[in-house]
């Protein structure tokens, strides 16, 4: 998101505040002191639909820090959801870790409670520190609940469809910028090789690219050079490897000042999310003449899978789905290579729209 990160995030500013800057809607807190729940759920907008978005479960250093990562965390799933085509608001939730030794079946149980509550506003989803099992504790107090063991064969897991979506929109992107209709031959350097880098690297082998990884965890990367042969380099070298497309499928803010001064493929398209250190990184990368995919855009197969699963969508609709993720990126990249505009902007532009249609928050968002 490009002004999300432009806002300043003082412990002093007003949330109020905060959340008309980012378009918000609702805010609701719950505790329960019998189970430790202190839980927020932040529904940015539901023009679209119920909201949809993951719960965190996170020790945050402050209530104002958990409610900020609530809010900001929602604007990007309403953005998410809009840019992918799904009838979806924005929403997501965080519970604060409670401190020392806690009933986690309790805690989750008056969590579905809270969630319940809510009236199907808002549908929760596993994200940090959560599991598929603490999912199925909600269930048994709400329906308003994606990705349970109960929704899906694969245990509820969306990474292989956010591994999909990536490979889709690294197929635009080759298109675009470099005139290749696929990516055999290319050289595709992943940063992180865990549950969407994995597939991902599975789905670059099979046609026919080239892989350089990198991960801090030496089995997963053993396990992509005998599986694929893939090349193995440390951590600290990814940056200067040199490749057609750059995959960051580890952690945030990775592209800032010194990354992209090291880099020099051509491409930068990956899962990892927020990045941009900054949102002024999106036109650095457009000035040196690499086409960034903006995360969000690239990485929405797993939000596409959470959705489907919910609604018990047949998984052929649901592949049909994520693999329509190419027609996104590509409308994204050729607006932003056709206009010399940061990909990010004109992502949020669109998805915009969709939300707001012509009306004033559109220009404020
Ligand atoms: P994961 O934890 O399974 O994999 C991340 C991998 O990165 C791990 O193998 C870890 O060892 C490695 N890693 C950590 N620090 C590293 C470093 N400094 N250098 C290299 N490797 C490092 O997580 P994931 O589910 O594969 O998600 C990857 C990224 O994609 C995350 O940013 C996540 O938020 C984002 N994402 C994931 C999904 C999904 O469906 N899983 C959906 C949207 C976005």
């Amino acid at each position: 998101m490009t002004k999300n990160s432009t806002l300043n995030l003082s412990n002093s500013l007003d949330l109020f505040q905060y959340g008309e800057a980012l378009g918000h809607g609702e805010l609701h807190v719950k505790m329960d002191p019998a189970s430790g729940l202190r839980a927020i759920v932040a529904i940015h907008n539901t023009n679209l639909g119920p909201a949809l978005g993951g719960c965190r479960l996170y020790d945050y250093d402050t209530t104002e820090a958990a409610i900020f990562d609530a809010m900001r965390l929602a604007r990007g799933m309403s953005y998410k959801a809009s840019i992918s085509n799904l009838n979806l608001g924005g929403g997501k939730s965080v519970i604060i870790k409670p401190k020392g030794a806690f009933d986690r079946v309790a805690l989750f149980e008056a969590f579905g409670k809270f969630i319940d509550e809510l009236g199907g506003r808002y549908i929760t989803a596993v994200d940090s520190g959560v599991t598929i099992d603490d999912m199925d504790v909600i269930q048994r107090h709400t329906p308003y609940v994606a990705t349970t063991s109960s929704h899906s064969e694969g245990g509820g897991d969306p990474s292989y469809s956010t591994a999909l979506g990536v490979f889709q929109g690294m197929r635009a992107a080759a298109k675009l910028k470099l005139n290749r209709d696929n990516l055999a031959g290319l050289h595709v350097v992943i940063q992180g090789a865990g549950h969407v880098g994995y597939p991902l690297a599975k789905h670059l082998h099979e046609a026919g690219a080239r892989l350089t990884v990198c991960d801090i965890s030496a089995a997963s990367t053993q396990r992509c050079a005998d599986e694929f042969g893939a090349t193995v380099v440390a951590p600290n070298d990814i940056f200067t490897v040199p490749g057609d497309i750059f995959a960051p499928c580890a952690l945030g803010a990775i592209l800032n000042d010194q990354s992209i001064g090291q880099l020099s493929t051509k491409i930068i398209a990956g899962s990892a999310n927020n990045q941009l250190a900054e949102a002024r990184h999106g036109a650095v990368l457009m000035q040196k003449g690499i086409l960034y995919i903006p995360d969000y855009v690239i990485n929405a197969g797993g939000l596409i899978e959470a959705a489907a699963m919910y609604q018990n969508d047949h998984p052929e609709l649901v592949r049909q789905k994520v693999l329509a993720l190419y027609d996104s990126v590509h409308e994204i990249a050729k607006q932003a290579l056709a206009t010399h505009t940061d990909p990010a902007e004109v992502a949020d532009a669109i998805a915009a729209a969709r939300i707001y249609g012509a009306s004033p928050l559109a220009a404020a968002a």
